[in-house]
């Protein structure tokens, strides 16, 4: 079963079979963060659609880390 990865750095969504870690294909980031996109639904999105979905994501997981971080 294949899954998808947001890369929050350069907001690539990386496809890879589930796996502990996996990192960026394009930065090198490590551990990127899984998404709750399934294979399906990506492969039906068109590349713009995907862009947008992960440049909001891309966001909320830097929103995310930076609360983290404050508390
Ligand atoms: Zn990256």
């Amino acid at each position: 079963m294949m899954k998808l990865y947001l890369c929050p750095d350069c907001k690539r969504l990386v496809l890879a079979s589930r796996r502990a870690a996996v990192d960026c294909t394009r930065c090198g980031r490590k551990n990127l963060p899984i998404t709750k996109l399934s294979f399906l639904e990506y492969s039906e999105m068109s590349e713009e659609k995907r862009q947008e979905y992960a440049k909001f994501q891309a966001r909320k997981i830097k929103e995310g880390q930076r609360k983290a971080e404050e508390t």
